[in-house]
């Protein structure tokens, strides 16, 4: 039997953001991935934005999540000789006169009047824009990073080989003290979590070539974050209501027609994504063990907002399962099962 502390199941951005912060606390790891193209974390452009709404509130914890992900990414780009995350300018184009409005109205940290304007020779913008400081994770670079530093097999995991036994898990030849589940959409099927509640929804973005290169993120109805070459990640829609994970042509429909109100310029459509984000109703983060068979454990929920939200749950969490430490109630999947009772 090979002996390990922990077994993770699921390497998107919550497996990534567990499993790092369990090597750091010095645990043995090994993850299951079964490295499906389309999952959350391979489609999403890993945008972190410190406001939203019309009234553009701070995002829920953001003083503190955010400088705690900046450090984390800066860690992991050092540990793996990568560039993953980078400081970007969200360059928001008014849509009205009552955004421009609120925006001057509602200042925030975060938030600045442009000095002059940006691409006037590229973008319709008769409201004129604003600058928030936000950021984006490049997942693409990052994932296959950090799966090559780990102990990570491509491989599917099947719940029904799990062997609880009193001291922890038995899964084929191999032993943990737990199995924490970051399975992203598939957990609704999972036999310990399935009946948490899921509230997943789905995005369908493009890949698309613009004639101009730029380091902001621009964001209108549809928000442009640069990759490289004048290439372009152009997303997303949001729905709760969908038949599968394909992408559809109306969602590339809507994407087009909010590409043409935003651009002066020509497009040129060179890939279509889809993914189901995997949320919960309170859109909250789910983390914890399972309060009655503590060797399986969930750390799910990520939603919208993976990028910003997976480092500072996966610390807490790590802190929980190592030293005990509580985990604040929001994330703390006991809301749930209390709920359950
Ligand atoms: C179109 C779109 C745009 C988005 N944009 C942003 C954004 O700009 N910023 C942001 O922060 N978030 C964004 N998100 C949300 C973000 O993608 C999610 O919050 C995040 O990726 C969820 O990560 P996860 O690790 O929980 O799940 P996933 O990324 O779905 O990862 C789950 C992993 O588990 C694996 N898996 C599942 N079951 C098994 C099994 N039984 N055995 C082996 N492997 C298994 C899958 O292959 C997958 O790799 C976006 C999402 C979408 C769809």
């Amino acid at each position: 039997m090979q002996q390990y502390d922990y077994i993770l199941v699921g390497q998107g951005i919550a497996g990534t953001m567990l499993g790092w912060f369990l090597q750091q606390a010095g645990q043995q790891v090994l993850v299951f991935d079964d490295a499906r193209p389309a999952s959350a974390s391979r489609t999403a452009a890993g945008i972190i934005n410190p406001v939203s709404g019309r009234r553009f509130e701070t995002a829920w914890l953001y003083d503190m999540i955010y400088p705690f992900a900046g450090k984390t990414y800066r860690a992991m780009e050092n540990a793996l000789q990568i560039s993953c995350f980078h400081e970007r300018d969200i360059w928001n184009v008014w849509p009205s006169a009552q955004m421009r409005d609120a925006f001057a109205a509602c200042p925030t940290p975060y938030s600045q009047q442009p000095r002059e304007i940006r691409y006037a020779e590229e973008l319709q913008q008769p409201f004129g824009a604003g600058i928030v400081k936000g950021a984006n994770v490049q997942l693409g670079a990052l994932l296959p990073a950090w799966r090559k530093t780990a102990d990570v097999r491509t491989e599917h995991f099947d719940t029904e080989k799990l062997v609880l036994k009193e001291e922890g898990v038995e899964y084929e030849n191999l032993r943990a003290k737990a199995v924490i589940f970051c399975e992203g959409v598939e957990s609704p099927r999972n036999p310990w979590f399935g009946k948490l509640k899921f509230l997943p929804n789905k995005g369908e973005a493009l890949i698309v070539a613009l004639p101009f290169e730029t380091t902001d993120i621009i964001k209108k109805s549809i928000t442009l974050v640069p990759l490289d070459n004048e290439r372009y990640w152009a997303g997303a829609t949001f729905s709760w209501d969908y038949a599968d994970a394909a992408p559809t042509a109306p969602a590339r429909e809507t994407l087009e027609n909010q590409l043409r109100q935003l651009l002066k310029t020509d497009y040129q459509v060179l890939d279509h994504l889809a993914a189901i984000r995997p949320s919960g109703p309170d859109r909250r983060p789910m983390a914890g063990l399972h309060p009655r068979f503590p060797q399986v454990g969930i750390f799910n929920g990520m939603g919208s907002k993976g990028c910003s939200l997976a480092p500072w749950a996966a610390d807490v969490l790590v802190k929980n399962l190592l030293q005990k430490a509580p985990l604040p109630p929001e994330i703390d999947i006991k809301r749930y099962f209390n709920a359950l009772r």
